[in-house]
């Protein structure tokens, strides 16, 4: 049998990750305790994760959770992994909502219900609905709720009947069909991921829509491709003005805001 040391020198792709899933010891507690000898049976479960994970399962699935904000989420192959991108939309939330105020707020396509829970999380006094059209995805975010989230099965506005909102929040589907970027995604849903020839099939569908769904002076918040924020800007001037773009955190122009005329 190994120890964790010759593990840790092996090369193998997140060894680190899978050694401390396998022992459930932290990475600082691998490193002190590198001449440990793995079992049988914990040799026998990290050759199957690190197999598993050679054949190009992302960690997170091996894991169970991926970590996003201040929170931690159970991930299945039913949900996308939560995307760092993504914690962009908070800080854009909090920085321009009132948080006094009790906005009602609807995250379309909640998947794991990083969005939606966080936010409810982070303030009790925003009313915060959901909705994604896979239940599987929706079982998974109702484990993952923290606080008050109101969940609703459906594809984008039909989940939600007539209610209304002050602000709707999505990261939608918005890589193109056939992009090569999906073949490194195939472990992940591709109706969370793919959107049409442009990826802008979904955007449009919520864009169209969204102003019957929104309160006076109500807001969408969009994420989308670091290539589409012109074209998404277009699409909202009808019936949009203060329209806000936003970069990411590796430059990439990755979200827009705009509120309704
Ligand atoms: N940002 C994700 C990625 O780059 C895509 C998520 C999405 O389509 N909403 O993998």
């Amino acid at each position: 049998m190994n120890t964790i040391g010759d593990y840790l020198k092996s090369g193998s792709i997140d060894i680190a990750l899978l050694l401390s899933l396998t022992l459930k010891q932290s990475n600082t507690q691998l490193y002190t305790q590198s001449n440990y000898r793995l079992s049988t049976r914990e040799t026998d479960r990290l050759t199957k994760l690190t197999q598993q994970r050679e054949q190009g399962i992302p960690f997170a699935y091996l894991s169970g959770e991926k970590g996003f904000y201040h929170l931690n989420f159970k991930v299945t192959s039913d949900t996308l992994i939560p995307r760092p991108e993504t914690e962009l939309l908070i800080d854009i939330v909090l920085e321009l909502f009132d948080q006094k105020y009790p906005y009602k707020i609807l995250d379309m396509g909640t998947g794991s219900g990083i969005i939606a829970i966080t936010l409810a999380d982070i303030n009790p006094r925003w009313k915060v609905s959901a909705t994604d059209f896979s239940q599987a995805a929706l079982d998974v975010a109702k484990t993952n709720t923290t606080a008050q989230v109101s969940f609703f099965q459906g594809n984008w506005f039909e989940a939600i009947n007539d209610q209304t909102f002050d602000l709707i929040v999505s990261n939608p589907p918005y890589i193109k069909e056939n992009d090569s970027y999906l073949d490194g995604l195939i472990h992940e849903p591709q109706t969370a991921l793919v959107s049409g020839e442009d990826g802008l099939n979904d955007i449009r569908v919520i864009i169209d829509n969204t102003p019957e769904y929104l309160n006076k002076g109500g807001y969408l918040l969009l994420e989308h491709g670091f290539d589409q924020q012109a074209k998404i800007v277009n699409l909202l001037n009808k019936k949009f003005h203060n329209i806000k773009t936003f970069k990411d955190y590796n430059g990439n122009d990755r979200a827009v805001l705009a509120q309704i005329k």
